[in-house]
């Protein structure tokens, strides 16, 4: 194959070079320029005029005779200068986290233009918790940002869904280019990548795409595990990697898996373990509460302590989730307006927190997840209203608590407003009448002790 082996040729051209300089005049003139080789031509891409010029008063000769030694007589070398320094960030699709906004409508974004730039505040170090679970991957993302292609290159980070990968990775451009705002960078989800790929071949504008990738001071690849069985992107991913890391540019990538887990050929996936590994993984119970305390902090109202203990005990192996259950309760709360109490949360992410196998729900569990399939509020419950479907509702929750708790009567009727035996034990069996009479309130019944974790 061609491609290959133009490779190769430029890499012995490169290291012929690299020998008839000194090592302080290469690092000074020849590590912002670029070499590319067409089948005609050979450009030595500098970043700046002033670079350029003084390239071809010292080196003219040399390159010309080396491009001759290696390309054959008659390949034409240019001179080019770089395009302005690329700074191109792709926004991943998530939900949007709780916000200093007044009312969970405000906090919707209603433009994409607005969305970007609250994902540009949001994924940056300083919105980062670190833990023992990030704590190397945050140190290595740091020293990458700070000093790129000189640390760890290529940084492989790796984990699993909602861990902060992409936080990382997004955080690494936004610190590298506050470090130097001349980096280039390209910041993109590994399907973009593939769908820039395809789009070359079928507007034969693969030179475009080789300019577009090769070029750049920063290759920040988000979710490598989508090459899988794509073995002509791999391949040419392969030369970008080669590319970029003859020159010292840097290559962050990020993965679901570590590369010993990855599907594909041996001589990438061996290049991928050339610089640094660094795995994230769960976050323990005080990093969740850090994390959940720091968006707590944007939240409008006060979250009580004992709401966000809740949260993080029962959701801990997704951050992504853990911010969503946040988002939810919070949300609820203002729509309702009501306030954000414990039994609230309970009612609102039932759905994400099953009662461990083997424990009974707690009286507020049952109450909470009742109302919330009867769209009546916890105040309601517990109110004189005898309007339906609050009495069916309560008389559910009475039955529940009776047949999954230990709970007394009189217990009972004190968690639903302070109702007496008499009437518990009524809307007990009551609803036992109707179970046995309706399959389908019974199945009605059924659902509900599922999402209490009673199957
Ligand atoms: P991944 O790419 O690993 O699936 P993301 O980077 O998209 O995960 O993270 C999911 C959500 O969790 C994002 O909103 C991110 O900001 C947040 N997040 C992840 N890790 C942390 C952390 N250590 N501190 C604060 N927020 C975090
Ligand atoms: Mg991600």
């Amino acid at each position: 194959m061609a491609e290959p082996h133009r490779v190769t040729r430029r890499a012995e051209l490169i290291a012929s070079l690299r020998s008839n300089v000194s090592p302080s005049k290469w690092s000074t003139w020849f590590s912002g320029v670029h070499i590319e080789l067409t089948e005609q031509t050979l450009d030595v891409v500098a970043p700046s005029d002033f670079h350029s010029h003084w390239l071809q008063d010292h080196y003219r000769e040399l390159i010309a005779s080396l491009a001759s030694d290696y390309l054959g007589t008659d390949v034409a070398v240019r001179y080019l200068i770089a395009s302005p320094p690329l700074k191109e960030f792709e926004f991943p699709a998530i939900p949007v986290p709780p916000s200093s906004d007044r009312s969970p409508e405000a906090a919707v974004p209603d433009s994409s233009l607005e969305r970007s730039s609250r994902y540009l505040d949001k994924y940056v170090f300083d919105n980062f918790v670190v833990g023992p679970s990030n704590r190397l991957a945050l140190a290595a993302a740091m020293a990458v940002a700070e000093k790129p292609g000189q640390h760890y290159n290529p940084l492989f980070l790796y984990g699993g869904a909602g861990l902060g990968k992409t936080h990382l990775l997004y955080a690494i451009g936004h610190s590298a280019l506050a470090i130097r705002p001349d980096t280039s960078i390209r910041c993109i989800s590994s399907e973009t990548f593939f769908n820039n790929f395809v789009d070359g071949i079928r507007r034969k504008r693969m030179d475009d795409f080789k300019h577009r990738y090769r070029t750049i001071d920063l290759l920040l690849l988000d979710d490598v595990q989508f090459f899988q069985g794509k073995e002509q992107v791999l391949e040419e991913l392969f030369h970008t990697f080669n590319a970029l890391h003859q020159y010292d540019k840097q290559i962050v990538l990020t993965c679901d898996r570590p590369p010993k887990d990855l599907g594909i050929e041996e001589r990438l996936r061996s290049r991928f373990q050339w610089g640094l590994l660094a795995d994230i993984g769960p976050p323990d119970v005080e990093t969740r509460l850090a994390i959940l305390r720091r968006y707590a902090g944007y939240a409008p109202k006060q979250i009580p302590d004992a709401v966000l203990d809740f949260i993080a005990q029962h959701i801990t192996d997704n951050i992504r989730e853990l911010e969503g259950a946040l988002t939810k309760v919070t949300a609820f709360a203002a729509l309702a307006q009501e306030p954000i109490t414990l039994e609230l949360a309970h009612e609102q992410l039932a759905d994400l927190i099953p009662t461990p196998s083997g424990q009974p729900p707690t009286a507020a569990a049952i109450i909470a997840v009742v109302a919330a399939s009867y769209g009546v509020s916890l105040t309601d419950m517990e109110g004189p209203s005898r309007r339906e479907p609050l009495v069916t509702a309560r008389q559910i929750a009475m039955y529940l608590c009776r047949t999954l708790t230990e709970l007394s009567l009189p217990k009972i009727g004190k968690h639903l407003g302070g109702r007496d035996h008499s009437t518990v034990l009524h809307g007990v069996k009551k609803i036992t009448r109707l179970i046995a009479a309706d399959p389908q309130f019974a199945h009605r019944i059924a659902d509900l002790s599922k999402k209490l974790g009673i199957t």
